[in-house]
This record gives C-alpha cells, structure tokens and sequence, in this order.
C-alpha cells in the first residue's frame, strides 16, 4: 500500500519542487486542471501592469519598435519552439488554435491540391476534439472534400490514395490517451499525405519532437499546460520546406512581407511569419511570455525531459491510490496505463454521477472536470491534469483522499452538485 509519508518524501525529493513557486496558486486548492486553463505565473501580474501602463500608457505607440512589441509572436514563438522539438524562426504565438488549424489545414490542402489533386480527404480520429473537426468540416464544405473519422484503430486502413491530410491530435483531451508521432507521421507519409498535429494537450506537458518525425504542420494551445492565461494566443509551425510554397488563406497585413509599404497587392513574408494575419494582441502575448519563462527556468533543472519523468510519476501515483482506496466505487480508468501511450492526464470514467462528483470535489478545493460521454462507446468522465511544474506528490495523494470521502460519504448526490454549469 502506498502511504501518505511516502508522497510526502516524493516531494522532498523532487528535483523539481522549487518550480511551484513560480506560480501564484490559491492556498486550499489542488488544481488538476492545467490542462483546461494553466495556473497563474507569479510574475504575471507586474509584466501585464507594465504591459499596460508604462509601454501602452507612457510610451505609446512607439512601443511597437521600442518595446519590443511588433516582434513578440516570434520572440515568444521561438520559446515555444525549443518545447516541441521545432527550431529558431519556425514558430509565431498569435491567433487561437481553431483559427491556426484553419490555416495549416487550408495551406496542407492547398499543397495536395497542386502535388496530388486525386486526394480529397481528410482523416482525423472520431473523438479527436470537436473545434478541429469541425473546421476540417468546414474546410471540406468549402473545398467539396470528404473528412474521415476513425477509430484509432482504423488509421491504418484509413490511409489510402485519396487521402490528402491526416489530422490528429497528439493527446487526447477526453481519455489522456498519446499518439506516436514519428510512426504515424511517418505513416501518412508512406500514404503520400501530410500530417497536421496538434499539440493543444502536450505543448509543455509532453516532449515533442516534430523536427524529428519530419510533420508537415502543427498547432497548439497557450492557456493550457502553457499557462499563458484565458484565451492566450495559440500557436503555430509549419515545416519549413512547405513554409515558402503557399500563402495561408487569412492573408493579412502582418503576413506581408513589408507591412509598412502598404501596397495593395500581397506578397507573403518569407517563413512563418505569413501564418500572422492581423495585429496582435499584445497584453495577451505578454502574459504568455511569463507562462515561457517558467519553462526556461526548468530547463536549468533538466527541462521536458525532466518534467515528463516527474509527470508520469504523479499519474502513476493517481491511478494506484485510485485503484487502492477508491476500490468498489464504480470508478474505471479511461486512460492507457502504458507510458508511452498517455499524455499528462487521467480520466476515471463511471457509468452515474461524474459531474457530480467533479462539482462535489470542486466544492472540497479539488479542481478537475467532466465531459460528457457519447452515450455509446465513450462513458461520462472525471478528468484530472497534471502538470508537472506545480503539482506535488502530496497533492495527489490529499486529492485521492477526497475522492475517497465523496465517493464514500455520497456527497456527489447532494441536489447543488447536480446543477450543471454552462462551462464545464
Ligand atoms: C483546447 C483545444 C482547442 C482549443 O481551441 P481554441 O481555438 O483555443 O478554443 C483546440 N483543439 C484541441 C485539441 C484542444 O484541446
């Protein structure tokens, strides 16, 4: 049996402890929800006061060159960068990550279209997240394609002569559950289709190396295990030996490649910078800034290798007191216990009361959430992230210790628990 001495002892020999307190955490609150909405970086604050009062308020417009401000989708894109194995200049921080898929999957389409116009389809994973779906189904709409869905295990067979792009997302925001980037980009290769990621769930959480496995194109999330703060610019990588070849659809004038000349015609900036369309939220890009900071201060420690360690620590840790104290509760796990197979997430599933457990948990200071199942194959979920850059040995064990109490108490059925939220 594990012991509660035993995470505390996990904590006090963590290499990585120091990092919480970057963060500014409410005390009381166990937030396994940094995969939703990352938690705040101490410094954030200031850099947004100073944002706002002495670059907007003093300096103006000037701040545009003085600042720093017209570069900041690149500065922050290259701190992205060194994250998801992506190199110098590859990168921009800007618009969110449904607006940059349209982007990458219209250039990918743009790219079959010339390179091989028998293609018209598009793949993607039938529980893949909605948002991407449903601008794959835009897309197709617009372009008379057809989008697939599959289940994962039906990629394989999926990937015939008409397909033009698979799209997938590297961890799943429902079961945790992680793909193979290198061998299924190098699957849609051998297909003759490109292969567009997206990294919402891994950006920070997991290592990524898209270089290495030679994608096409990427996106990804800022507000989550990036901790850039509500509604933080996404970003965006395109491999660059496509980079040059097409423009992206939504051309505007800061992916021209001399904004400031105002001509009427476009002439798309070299690289990815074209990927930028108007301007940039720069209060938002900011904060953002600071979520990246705490991931320089963690490669000093031994960066994504040593957060995935830890990461994988701690969702063991979770599913064995789980599966220990929680026994005979109807829970089940949603979520692959082979490493190499889960992102930094567990999702517990049960046939009655999720979202009410969830609800009676956040009322207990444990913050995690729901989403709802498809009333077939996939069940309601309880879903808990865990990021390694904050989240403590301990933590896990007190949060299991509540689960166990509401579970045990039956709390979770009391009527306010039962009142659903517009955001889950
Ligand atoms: C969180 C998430 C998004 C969010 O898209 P927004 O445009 O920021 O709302 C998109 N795709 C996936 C896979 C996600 O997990």
């Amino acid at each position: 049996m594990t012991t509660l001495q035993h995470c505390i002892d996990l904590d006090t020999q963590d290499p990585l402890r120091s990092l919480r307190t970057l963060f500014s955490i409410p005390s009381g609150t166990i937030y396994l929800d940094g995969n939703s909405l990352g938690v705040m970086p101490a410094a954030t604050p200031s850099r947004v006061a100073d944002t706002v009062a002495r670059d907007w308020g003093t300096d103006l417009i000037q701040s545009w060159n003085k600042n720093g401000w017209f570069a900041m989708p690149q500065h922050v894109g290259n701190k992205i960068a060194r994250l998801i194995g992506a190199g110098d200049n590859e990168v921009v921080a800007t618009d969110s990550t449904s607006i940059n898929l349209y982007k990458v999957l219209s250039a990918a389409l743009n790219m079959a279209a010339v390179d091989s116009p028998q293609r018209k389809r598009i793949v993607s994973e039938r529980i893949n997240f909605p948002t991407d779906l449903y601008i794959a189904e835009a897309l197709c709409k617009e372009r008379g394609l057809e989008l697939v869905l599959v289940e994962p295990e039906g990629m394989a067979a999926a990937l015939t002569a008409e397909v033009a792009v698979l799209m997938l997302t590297h961890v799943n925001y429902r079961t945790g559950a992680m793909h193979d980037m290198a061998a299924l980009t190098a699957a849609a290769h051998a297909a003759g289709a490109l292969m567009v990621w997206d990294l919402a769930h891994s950006a920070g959480a997991v290592p990524v190396d898209l270089s290495g496995a030679c994608a096409d194109y990427a996106v990804g999330c800022g507000y989550k295990y990036l901790n850039g703060g509500p509604g933080a610019p996404a970003f965006v990588w395109v491999n660059p030996k496509h980079a040059n070849r097409f423009w992206q659809p939504l051309a505007g004038w800061w992916g021209h490649a001399a904004p400031f000349t105002f001509t009427p015609d476009y002439q798309p900036a070299p690289g990815i910078t074209r990927y930028q369309c108007g301007t940039q939220p720069i209060i938002s890009l900011a904060a953002l800034d600071c979520g990246l900071d705490v991931f320089a201060a963690a490669e000093a420690l031994g960066g994504m290798a040593a957060l995935r360690t830890k990461s994988l620590a701690l969702t063991d840790l979770f599913i064995a007191l789980v599966e220990e104290r929680c026994a005979g509760h109807g829970l089940g796990l949603a979520t692959p216990r082979a490493h190499a197979e889960r992102g930094s997430q567990v999702c517990l599933t049960r046939d009655e009361g999720a979202y009410a457990i969830v609800q009676a948990l956040i009322a207990r200071g444990v913050v995690g959430d729901y989403r709802a199942g498809d009333g077939g194959n996939h069940k309601d979920i309880l879903r808990f992230g865990f990021t390694p850059l904050y989240i403590g040995f301990e933590e896990v064990w007190q949060a299991v210790e509540h689960l166990k109490q509401v579970l045990e108490s039956g709390e979770w059925q009391r009527p306010e628990f039962n009142r659903q939220h517009a955001v889950t």
